[in-house]
């Protein structure tokens, strides 16, 4: 059914079925609950759960939750619920590494007894020197021959919190010569007498990732453990623990490369930065790269799956062209918008030659390339509001909007001609005053004088009142964070403009809190979640955030 070629985890998938070495797939996303997630992590959702998809398996949520210091149950519920939105199901009970802390001990508990894990008192700095480097090879710990006796004693204090943080920890005894630095005796138990989110008070100790990552992968019979290159060179250790723990399955790491996106950071740790000084207004600010942020600003979840599919899965780091994203956003939103006209700076035009009293009811198409979506009522009375930017005193020939003495269709409804101006005391253009065109209600004027343009409007006597909140990029720098620069030094200092008094037609009156609109003209609009909406209207408060133009103006 799928008619791409294959990418090159799907091609080692295929073998692996075809040969035997696996009857089913099983695949894990594991984040870790220190932040919300990211368009990156899409790219590793959407990677994970696909496979499963695509090839009759599962794929298990797991929170890699191994260091309670930055983890919060906050960030636990954010990430089910932006995986649950992106359009995926989890099998079973979400996991967590700290599920399987008890069997984690006791396998390092098997390891000390076979001699192959020892208790080191080297402090952080001692145990970087004795590490080495790449060229120098290092130096056993003086701790390195503790007798398993010993070993077995001291652990088991450091399980109970006789020790302070960093006092001791557990290392694997491999090789100090080893010329992949991951494998020269590295620390699966640290001592953080500290409270964890699922544990509570349980635990003194912690796994490090590499020690519970493959563990937890191996417990839920995880086949293809997929995770970014970083982790190349961490394989042979995880290799390591496989073979040397009595484990249930054997679980194989693959790894591809991470999705970077210009003029923005895929990093957590950055990307709460932003939230605690201020910078943002919390992690889903329609700004962030986040994808609470890409929700509430009216990103689509297909638009965010077709995105990061379109960037492919390969083993060579590089970073995408934000314009990309924008582009399935808009592609997708073109489909399921429905249009509306919201008028951001208005400017009233009095229709003289139109009964005072008269209000007609207009029929316009909620998608003009779709009948099936239906249509929308608009009201048309003698008092409009037009944008600001669409009217001139004295136009040129580019200018294809509305002019004294010359004429312009109102989107959805007549041809018009404006007459003169109304200006304040200090000269500023506070009306218009123009005419419709009779019969001109899906005809061309009569008199054979063609409309310049079109422009949108709505009713000044009936419409609905709201704010806008116009977002640019959140950085002004295309690699913000890169060579090791100070990511905030790229700030776009006016990354949010606000329009209050904006005019919406009223089909906007009762907004979906969940439907994209386009207002035409002007883009794609999405109900922010600040926004009341009143019955009564007395409170009521109607926010649209701009999730983007129609069509791309951004120039670099
Ligand atoms: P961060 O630096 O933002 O915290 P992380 O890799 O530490 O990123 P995790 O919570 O450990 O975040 O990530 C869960 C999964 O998502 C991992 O398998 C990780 O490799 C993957 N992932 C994270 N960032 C990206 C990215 N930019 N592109 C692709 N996959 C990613
Ligand atoms: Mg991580
Ligand atoms: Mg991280």
């Amino acid at each position: 059914e799928n008619e791409k070629p294959l990418n090159f985890i799907e091609k080692i998938i295929e073998e692996d079925l075809a040969s035997g070495k696996v009857t089913s797939v099983q695949t894990r996303f594991p984040p870790e609950p220190n932040g919300y997630l990211h368009i990156g992590h899409a790219k590793s959702i959407v990677l994970n759960f696909g496979l499963a998809e695509k090839y009759n398996g599962q794929c298990n949520l797991r929170f890699d939750d191994t260091n309670p210091e930055k983890e919060e149950i906050e960030y636990v519920d954010s990430i089910k619920q932006d995986v649950e939105w992106l359009g995926y199901k989890w099998n079973g009970d979400v996991h967590f590494t700290s599920d399987y802390f008890d069997q984690l001990y006791d396998w390092a508990v098997t390891l000390i007894k076979e001699g192959k894990a020892y208790v080191c008192d080297l402090n952080q700095e001692e145990m970087r020197e004795y590490r080495g480097n790449l060229k120098e090879a290092g130096k056993n710990s003086p701790y390195r021959d503790r007798s398993v006796e010993e070993n077995l004693d001291l652990f088991e204090r450091m399980r109970d919190g006789e020790f302070e943080d960093g006092k001791r920890s557990l290392r694997v005894k491999i090789d100090m010569a080893h010329p992949n630095m991951q494998m020269r005796d590295p620390v699966i138990y640290r001592i953080k007498n500290m409270e964890h989110h699922q544990t509570g008070d349980k635990w003194h100790i912690y796994p490090s990732y590499d020690y519970a990552h493959g563990q937890g992968d191996a417990i839920e019979g995880v086949t293809h453990s997929v995770c970014t290159l970083e982790f190349v060179e961490h394989r042979p250790l995880y290799e390591w623990f496989i073979e040397n723990l009595p484990v249930p399955s054997e679980p194989h790491q693959y790894e591809f490369s991470r999705l970077n996106v210009n003029y923005s950071v895929t990093s957590k740790r950055k990307l709460k930065q932003l939230v605690d000084e201020n910078i943002v207004k919390g992690w889903d600010d329609p700004r962030m790269p986040t994808i609470s942020g890409m929700r509430r600003r009216g990103f689509t979840a297909k638009s965010i799956r077709d995105f990061v599919e379109s960037t492919g899965v390969t083993k060579v780091d590089g970073v995408v062209d934000v314009s990309q994203l924008e582009f399935s956003v808009r592609e997708d939103l073109n489909n399921v918008a429905p249009r509306a006209m919201c008028v951001m700076n208005p400017l009233k035009v009095t229709l003289w030659n139109v009964p005072e009293d008269m209000t007609e009811y207009l029929t316009a198409p909620l998608h003009p390339q779709n009948e099936e979506m239906g249509t929308r009522t608009l009201i048309f009375d003698r008092e409009i509001y037009i944008d600001k930017a669409d009217f001139q005193e004295e136009g040129n020939k580019k200018y294809k909007r509305l002019v004294i003495g010359k004429r312009v269709r109102l989107r959805n409804a007549y041809v018009i001609e404006a007459d003169e101006t109304v200006k304040d005391a200090n000269g500023e253009i506070i009306e218009v005053r123009a005419r419709i065109i009779e019969n001109t209600l899906g005809n061309n004027p009569e008199d054979g004088i063609k409309p310049k343009g079109v422009i949108h409007w709505v009713s000044a006597l009936q419409n609905v009142d709201c704010e806008v909140r116009i977002y640019d990029r959140l950085f002004n720098d295309i690699a913000p964070d890169a060579g090791g620069k100070d990511f905030m030094e790229g700030l776009n200092p006016s990354s949010l403009e606000v329009l209050t008094g904006c005019k919406g037609e009223i089909s906007l009156m009762d907004p979906k809190a969940d439907v994209p609109y386009q207002f035409e003209r002007e883009g794609y609009f999405f109900l922010d979640s600040d926004s009341v909406i009143d019955a009564h209207e007395e409170n009521e408060k109607l926010i649209f955030n701009k999730t983007i133009g129609l069509r791309d103006t951004w120039e670099n």
